[in-house]
């Protein structure tokens, strides 16, 4: 009989804050790792989140959770990064970024010193801006260093559509690309809900989508962040749980399409700039780019995307 290869889904997560532990979190009960390394500035930090996730392993498959360093990072399949300051209230994506560069450099850096060949997945904000600074610090080849990028505002988006149109939001396909920030853009051209585009939907839900209505669902996947932080101070399960349907497309080699960011080397005429398009997502980082044809609005809005991380970029050095 042939032999099983061994299990070894192990993921590091750099920063144990409210993202890091909510993606930790997220991950036993979605049983996406065998091993989680926590590490954390604060190393007591890390070890009281993994002693309290240890007592939810009687409910759960077995999944090996400790506190630890860099070194722990050496046989990873995925590094995952949420340390950094976060968004405070009225405080933008981009304000963070000459902070947390620094931050990401002494990461990336300490986990080089480690891991040969890893791949990163960045969350931090500004997680386009990071997600470029992690492939130049790094020297990694661009498919191995992943940024979050627009998963979590293309989740929101399907749920406001689901929502609206009374139906299961995995039936709505439907994609934000560009920057995760404010100059993120919705491709509206492209919904898809159970294999019809979204006008030839309306007749189906009976609800039509004016629009005002197109508007006011930009305007709240755009604002999500900030609504979210003026009355609770922090997200964390979005996004927790769009990090386990990222690391899951990687450790479990599942060619997932997903928004996330990347390098873009010439796709709609854009080079030397990490944002998110559809990617396919498996064991070796980022696949082919799905090059959607977009309306000419699209286009225009996704090159000014572009420019506006290039010009934090700039402003910081990369
Ligand atoms: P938090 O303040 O709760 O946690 C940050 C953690 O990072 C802390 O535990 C801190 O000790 C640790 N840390 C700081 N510097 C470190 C270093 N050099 N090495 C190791 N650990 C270090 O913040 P949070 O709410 O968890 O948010 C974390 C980041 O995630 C923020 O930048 C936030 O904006 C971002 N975020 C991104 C998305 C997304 O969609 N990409 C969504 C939500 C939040």
């Amino acid at each position: 009989m042939l032999s099983q290869p061994a299990d070894t889904r192990k993921i590091a997560i750099i920063g144990t804050g409210m993202v890091g532990t909510a993606f930790a979190y997220a991950a036993v009960l979605e049983g996406a790792a065998r091993e989680i390394v926590l590490v954390d500035r604060t190393f007591e930090k890390a070890e009281g989140e993994a002693m309290d996730l240890n007592h939810a392993m009687p409910f759960c498959s077995p999944v090996n959770i400790e506190p630890g360093g860099y070194e722990s990072c050496a046989d990873a399949d995925l590094v995952v990064v949420t340390a950094g300051a976060a968004q405070k209230e009225g405080e933008t994506r981009l304000d963070l970024a000459g902070k947390n560069a620094k931050i990401m450099k002494e990461i990336v850096s300490g986990v080089m010193e480690h891991a040969v060949n890893p791949i990163f997945l960045i969350v931090t904000n500004p997680v386009d801006v990071l997600t470029h600074v992690a492939f130049k610090e790094s020297g990694l080849p661009p498919s191995r260093v992943i940024g979050s990028g627009t998963v979590l505002d293309s989740a929101r988006f399907r749920f406001l559509l689901s929502d609206h149109c009374g139906v299961d939001p995995r039936n709505v396909h439907a994609h934000i690309v560009g920057e995760h920030g404010d100059s993120e853009v919705p491709l509206w051209s492209r919904v898809n809900i159970g294999g019809v585009l979204l006008d030839e939907f309306c007749p189906v839900c009976g609800r039509s989508c004016s629009a005002s209505f197109r508007e006011k669902v930009v305007k709240q996947v755009r604002g999500a962040a900030y609504e979210i932080i003026s009355r609770k101070g922090a997200t964390y399960f979005g996004i927790g749980m769009s990090m386990v349907r990222i690391a899951k497309a990687v450790l479990e080699d599942e060619h997932s399409v997903l928004t996330v960011s990347g390098l873009l080397e010439g796709e709609y005429g854009l080079k030397d700039v990490c944002m998110s398009l559809p990617r396919v997502v498996n064991r070796a980082g980022i696949g082919s780019t799905i090059h959607a044809d977009l309306s000419d609005d699209e286009r225009d809005a996704l090159v000014e995307s572009g420019s506006v991380i290039r010009e934090t970029l700039e402003s910081i050095g990369y």
